[in-house]
């Protein structure tokens, strides 16, 4: 391609909206277009990204017996009302209604039409196993669209559903899928943990995610040198404090004015905030929106609580609850905003963290303005309606398998694979003949990559402060031949020979023949970040040319021919 025919627009200037560098540099490398708040189009460049990211996929998807199909975007609402996800999917579910009132949505993902494939088609266990999936548009309505392609209301996913007999099927699945998944990554270019993650939505039993390792990602993920332990901060396991033998002592309330917080009042009374008991007031709601409770969930002072753990332990959608309102709350329980602890509540769900059942003599709100009370011991003085692990695993904490102090570290979600079981085969009725003609259960497992988030992440990975440095494998091309000055006739001749040569032996050239500035030229092509550049100046009289790869600072000088074998041989290896 010549660049001067290209549809390219380059920004010199950093759009406003932008403040990561994947978002930065697509949109100034004119490879993204934004539309409206989360939602951006693809020019050329971006595009061949894309599709190359989306051939990689396929062909390690197909090298697992993969089955490519393509359904519609657009989702009738009665089959999320079978599999219940009308509501728990909440208002992230993008709804329409068509001119008759019927309801549909944008689909986020596809497990229902997927199910309503196989109870339509399958009937015998002789066709199992099965893996169809689909390089398909979703829609998912955020709250805050941010970070270009990273949060986006309209992304390119791969999502794949595999339907089996029995759960040892199912493992063989997800393993092939997970090592499809390793082999597509590294393929893209990128450096990827595999963590144990929370099923959230989704729902089923066990799930991976894989996180790109990015201190921009949005994923936190805590994880052990020592063993392989490794799992989103949502869903990591925590380690109980060893149970105490002290033994108990008389509860007294002591008068703690104006300690609202748990590093006041452990500074007040001169204790650890270890030795304190943290509330949490939330309200939850019904399928209709609206109240239907309260909830006081409690903590030792010193842990944070994991919502994602307290919505597990509450098996509800995580719309359905959120902070309360503290004075209303009040009238209905009798908790105090700053002093409530769980003696003495009512009309309210306790859900207590495992960890405190074997403390003593804790320090928790009195339930009564300005004072706490001393030596609040479980069993004794309170007790759960759920008790449950409900902290998250902070840096330094034990690790759950091995007891070794665990990291932390940020990451990008780029694919997630979950154990489906039979969730939706069971709401959705999607069953097969065994051999003795008895009716069994499908054994579903669902697999999902988003294909614009991984270029997001591929460029969070591989860029310098000039531009992106893009692996061969995900360019959106091989070799930029930068020709200094196109109405020089021998500069014009070795650049149109290199241009017709390399796109013989199949490498994806640029021709930069625009008429612009030297200095403009580098900066684009150092910008748009394809992986060789081959300069044809003046030294062309002498069939020499300037040869570099954007990822190193050298340059060499060869001639024209070596130039050409050298760029061929790094696009074979590297493609
Ligand atoms: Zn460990």
């Amino acid at each position: 391609m010549k660049l001067s025919k290209m549809h390219l627009k380059t920004l010199r200037e950093v759009p406003n909206e932008a403040e990561i560098s994947s978002h930065i540099l697509l949109l100034r490398t004119g490879m993204i277009r934004k539309l409206v708040s989360g939602v951006y189009g693809f020019m050329p460049l971006g595009w061949r990204s894309i599709k190359k990211i989306e051939n990689i996929i396929r062909e390690e998807m197909d090298a697992k017996g993969g089955q490519e199909i393509h359904m519609s975007a657009v989702q009738p609402a009665e089959l999320w009302e079978e599999s219940g996800r009308w509501y728990a999917y909440g208002p992230e579910l993008w709804r329409l209604k068509d001119r008759n009132g019927r309801d549909f949505c944008l689909g986020p993902t596809h497990e229902e039409i997927f199910t309503d494939i196989v109870r339509n088609d399958i009937s015998s266990y002789r066709q199992l196993p099965m893996n169809l999936y689909q390089i398909q548009t979703k829609y998912r309505d955020e709250a805050r669209p941010r970070f270009g392609l990273m949060r986006s209301r309209e992304f390119i996913m791969k999502d794949a559903y595999s339907f089996d007999r029995d759960e040892a099927g199912l493992d063989v699945s997800y393993n092939e899928m997970y090592d499809a998944y390793d082999k597509i990554f590294a393929r893209c270019g990128l450096k990827c943990r595999p963590v144990e993650a929370d099923s959230g939505a989704i729902g089923g039993s066990n799930s991976h995610e894989f996180t790109a390792i990015s201190e921009v990602g949005e994923s936190e993920i805590a994880y052990c040198e020592k063993c392989n332990m490794a799992a989103t901060t949502e869903r990591a396991k925590c380690v109980d404090a060893p149970a105490s033998n002290e033994e108990m002592q008389p509860m007294e309330d002591v008068l703690t004015p104006d300690t609202k917080t748990i590093e006041d009042v452990a500074n007040f009374l001169g204790l650890e905030q270890s030795r304190t008991i943290k509330a949490l007031l939330f309200v939850t709601y019904d399928n209709e929106g609206k109240e239907n409770g309260y909830v006081a969930a409690f903590v030792r002072g010193d842990r944070e609580l994991n919502m994602t753990k307290l919505i597990n332990a509450f098996d509800i959608p995580e719309h359905a609850i959120e902070f309360a309102d503290e004075a209303k709350m009040a009238a209905a329980t009798g908790c105090v905003g700053g002093f409530t602890g769980p003696v003495g509540l009512h009309d309210c769900k306790l859900v207590v963290d495992s960890e405190l059942v074997g403390l003593r003599n804790l320090v928790a709100g009195a339930n009564r303005e300005n004072y706490h009370t001393k030596n609040v011991n479980y069993g004794r003085d309170y007790e759960g309606h759920i008790v449950a692990d409900l902290k998250v695993l902070k840096e330094g904490d034990s690790c759950p398998v091995c007891g070794a102090p665990v990291k932390h570290a940020r990451g990008i979600e780029v694919g997630q694979v979950f154990k489906l079981g039979t969730k939706y085969s069971e709401s959705m009725g999607a069953t097969y003949k065994d051999e003795n003609q008895k009716e069994q259960l499908i054994v579903m497992g669902c697999y999902g990559i988003g294909v614009t988030r991984t270029l997001a992440a591929v460029v969070e990975q591989h860029h310098d402060e000039n531009g992106i440095i893009w692996p061969m494998s995900v360019a959106p091309y091989h070799v930029i031949i930068t020709l200094i000055n196109p109405d020089d006739e021998a500069q014009a001749k070795v650049a149109d020979d290199l241009y017709k040569e390399l796109s013989k032996a199949g490498v994806e050239v640029l021709l930069d023949d625009r008429k612009e500035r030297p200095g403009v030229k580098f900066k684009d092509a150092d910008l748009l970040g394809i992986p060789v550049r081959i300069t044809v100046g003046k030294l062309a009289a002498d069939g020499q040319v300037e040869y570099k790869l954007r990822r190193d600072a050298d340059k060499e000088v060869l001639t024209a021919e070596e130039a050409l074998s050298k760029a061929i041989a790094i696009v074979n290896e590297e493609k």
